[in-house]
């Protein structure tokens, strides 16, 4: 019975968007390879009201019967078959309001609230919307037709193949015949859509709910280009005739990459000049690269099974960045990728509390808190390092062959590195197998003896957690010699110890290189390190290695391997520094410091970055100018904020003179606009967040929106900030409500009082989103929980035991609280 396969689905549904549910029959066209009398499919929350088994000869019906727990549909046949077999089933379900499944979305228009339908199905809610095979490698063909209201937009995957009147004023839209692929990547959607088009080769469109299209022109602009991009790279063509960007008002996740009708949150794919920063212009760009890339990665080649869900992402959010570096070299993203997703992954796989990219298991997997660092960030970037490893050449042809030869079907890991290895002739297997298969990532320690480096490696965790586990390591030095010259030399680190030479003329080194490599770097020779400061302050480094050698040293602090004033001292190598990399590390490394420490430390960590902070403003301004860098104006943003909530006067003074023109509806600036609404809610009373609330509520902009919601996340009077905790839970859209959680729990004003206002409101908050669930959990424990340990720890031991899906989270979420706690005590 296992062996029975689908070919092909045929869905008809009718939505009703005034009742919230819908209609629909299936038919469904197996192959069974051996007689069979009966067949399982998944079903979730659907009402079936018959199934019959239909065959040249006749149409009979099969008894059947329905497994919540397993969300199965068993189905009976009147009797054993077998061959190409025909099965209808009829059925009913709700249009839903939790944001999976086929679900309403809401938004207003001319102050009036309506509804949108959409689907989001990975990674195993197509079962809401119709029984069906909900595995990725149950790969089928699909016909999808719907009737709708006459004056409504539907739209799939495919491009539209007929439409017509039916009764009652309604229309049937029937959709081209998809290619072969995965239930999780189906989309169907209702809605008073209108389209923004470019036509081409592929059409391309974007699509908003009614006066929002036109603001669709900067994603379809780089959407062209992007596609241009990707058939160029990957060597294979869009096969669809028709590509959609799908705006969504109600939407869990970032984006999803359903084939041909990809769906985003509505910031991240409509642009408005006078509301979009250009750090929320970088974000639509990376976040449309990455779902087209999915095109490819994951929707032609499709992972055999979930726990090769790494395969998707970690492409995805390689080529994310890869693309946009592509058309804007002067964003520099590749060194922001080291910050946003390297030192994201460093920090979460440095906990003892995790687990390998393949993830073990893998029958479900729920991209959240504890996956996503892991399978998306240390994903891309072990494959920055592997192709570091095999050069861009090998690693381009590499995935050329593997989307090739799998194209249409599913993939495994060892299918990629088969791939990568017959190309480059290196031992990618080998070398890859230990970065994908087992938990952590290496430290390599080293030291030098006369004109040999000594290495070793050990796995790195924050916590002490004994473990003789190895990896094999491509490491990169650079060696500076006295007359300013430098070499790179590099060794491949394949069992605990290795020794380098480099030479007694060297004066200083530096592991990891350009910062290509998944590890952290201990330099137990003091002198080096004071060398290699020297090399800092007169800029002799990189700028990503100016973030790297500060950013171990801090992951060192927070291993309890190095003092805080170690870290401290250490940053007056960077009282010169420029470069927007180091400094917005340095700017989040010391926000840690600040709400971890108390007292003389709190102190000396304000005044340091005041200091830093401030020289850094006055020298690039303190308000925009014309020709501002990109990544200088996403410094800005972010030092202006900071520089305030470490004391900064002027920079307090500056933020409030522009809230104040935004109190007045007078413009400031876009790239600003967060911080000073930051700084707005950080000084502001009662009436200031009522101004925030009437906003929040007439924006037509879900960036604006957004940024909002993380201002008022930064009030520090206690009336207002149990204000907004209460508007939190009554007023704040699902999809929206983990955002001022999230604030608050840095917040010096309001973490003392998060962990109550959480036990007070629990049902309420356990009824969020799951996933945003899971994010007020990794918000709540680490910082509000310090100096309530033991009471955190025992309610949440409970916890777990009861809330068996949530384990995951509130563990990595105790690890945090533990080390921050010795942080503090240090
Ligand atoms: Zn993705």
């Amino acid at each position: 019975m296992n062996d029975i396969r689908p070919i092909h689905y045929k869905i008809h549904l009718e939505p009703d968007l005034a009742k919230f549910r819908f209609t629909g029959k299936v038919e469904l066209l197996l192959e069974v390879p051996s007689p069979a009398s009966e067949v399982s499919l998944n079903i979730l929350e659907l009402a079936i009201g018959k199934c019959t088994l239909t065959t040249e000869a006749q149409s009979e019906d099969c008894g059947f019967s329905v497994d919540p727990r397993k969300e199965e549909l068993s189905i009976v046949f009147p009797r054993p078959v077998s061959g190409e077999v025909s099965l209808v089933i009829d059925f009913v379900g709700e249009i839903n309001n939790r944001m999976a499944g086929f679900y309403r979305s809401l938004y207003t228009l001319d102050g009036k609230e309506r509804y949108a339908a959409v689907t989001q199905f990975e990674e195993s809610d197509a079962r809401r919307a119709f029984p069906c095979f909900d595995h990725p490698a149950m790969k089928s063909t699909f016909d999808v037709e719907l009737i709708v209201g006459g004056d409504l937009t539907a739209i799939s995957n495919t491009a539209v193949a007929e439409e017509k009147s039916v009764e009652d004023g309604r229309k049937l839209v029937r959709f081209e015949r998809t290619p072969r692929m995965s239930t999780y990547l189906l989309f169907f959607g209702v809605g008073e859509y209108e389209f923004l088009q470019d036509p081409g080769e592929v059409l391309i469109r974007v699509a908003a709910v009614p006066g929002k299209a036109q603001q669709g022109k900067y994603s379809l602009e780089f959407l062209r280009k992007a596609l241009t991009y990707c058939e160029e790279y990957y060597g294979v063509k869009y096969p669809l005739s028709k590509l959609d960007l799908i705006a969504v008002a109600d939407f869990a996740f970032g984006a999803m990459e359903n084939w041909g009708a990809i769906t985003f949150r509505e910031n991240l794919v409509l642009h408005d000049p006078d509301k979009t920063s250009k750090a929320g212009e970088e974000r639509m760009c990376v976040v449309i690269a990455h779902e087209l890339a999915h095109q490819w990665f994951g929707n032609l080649v499709t992972p055999e099974d979930w726990k090769y869900l790494w395969l998707n992402e970690s492409f995805a959010t390689y080529f994310g960045y890869g693309v946009v570096d592509h058309y804007y070299p002067e964003w520099d993203v590749w060194e922001q990728f080291l910050q946003s997703q390297t030192q994201v992954a460093l920090d979460r796989d440095a906990l003892r509390e995790t687990f390998s990219i393949e993830i073990p298991g893998g029958d479900h997997v729920v991209i959240n808190a504890s996956t996503a660092p892991i399978i998306y960030n240390k994903g891309g970037s072990v494959l920055r390092q592997v192709e570091g490893y095999v050069g861009t050449e090998a690693f381009r042809e590499g995935l050329r062959l593997y989307l090739r030869k799998y194209q249409y079907r599913c993939a495994s890991s060892r299918d990629l590195w088969d791939a990568l290895e017959e190309v480059s002739a290196k031992p990618v297997s080998r070398m890859m197998s230990n970065w994908i298969g087992q938990p952590g990532f290496p430290m390599v320690t080293v030291e030098r003896e006369g004109g040999r480096l000594k290495m070793s490696q050990q796995r790195f965790t924050y916590l002490n957690a004994p473990s003789d586990q190895e990896w094999l390591i491509p490491v990169s030095v650079r060696v500076f010699y006295e007359d300013g010259q430098s070499k790179e030399t590099a060794t491949f680190l394949e069992s605990k110890t290795a020794i380098l030479d480099i030479g007694a003329d060297a004066v200083a080194y530096k592991l990891n290189d350009g910062q290509n490599g998944f590890y952290r770097v201990r330099y137990r020779d003091k002198d080096n390190l004071r060398e290699l400061g020297k090399l800092i302050a007169s800029k002799g480094l990189p700028p990503v290695d100016r973030w790297g050698i500060q950013d171990d040293l801090y992951a060192m602090v927070k291993r309890g391997e190095a003092r805080m004033d170690e870290y401290l001292d250490f940053l007056a190598h960077y009282s010169d520094e420029s470069a927007t990399l180091p400094l917005s590390s340095i700017a989040a490394n010391l926000h840690h410091a600040l709400v971890i420490h108390e007292g003389e430390i709190r102190q000396g960590v304000a005044s340091l970055g005041r200091t830093l902070f401030e020289r850094v403003l006055e020298s690039i301004g303190y308000e925009p100018a014309g020709e501002d860098g990109h990544t200088t104006s996403i410094l800005r943003d972010q030092l202006l904020w900071q520089a305030a909530l470490f004391g900064s006067a002027k920079a307090e003074d500056f933020c409030m003179s522009r809230f104040s023109l935004l109190l007045r509806d007078q413009k400031v600036h876009p790239d600003i606009q967060k911080s000073v609404m930051q700084v707005g809610a950080s000084c502001g009373s009662r009436e200031t967040f009522e101004w925030f609330a009437g906003k929040i509520k007439s924006s037509q902009s879900e960036h604006e929106r957004m940024n909002m919601l993380v201002a008022i996340g930064c009030f520090k009077d206690r009336e207002v900030l149990e204000r907004v905790k209460r508007y939190v839970l009554e007023e704040v859209p699902d999809r929206n409500k983990a955002i001022p959680i999230g604030v608050m729990s840095d917040n010096l004003a309001a973490v003392s009082s998060l962990w109550d206002w959480y036990q007070a409101n629990l049902q309420a908050i356990e009824r969020f989103h799951p996933v945003l669930y899971e994010r007020v959990i990794a918000a709540l424990i680490p910082i509000p929980g310090l100096g309530r340990e033991e009471e955190v720890r025992s309610f949440f031991q409970e916890y777990m035991m009861k809330h068996e899906k949530m384990k995951d989270v509130v563990k990595l979420s105790l690890e945090k609280l533990e080390i921050h706690s010795r942080m503090r005590r240090a």
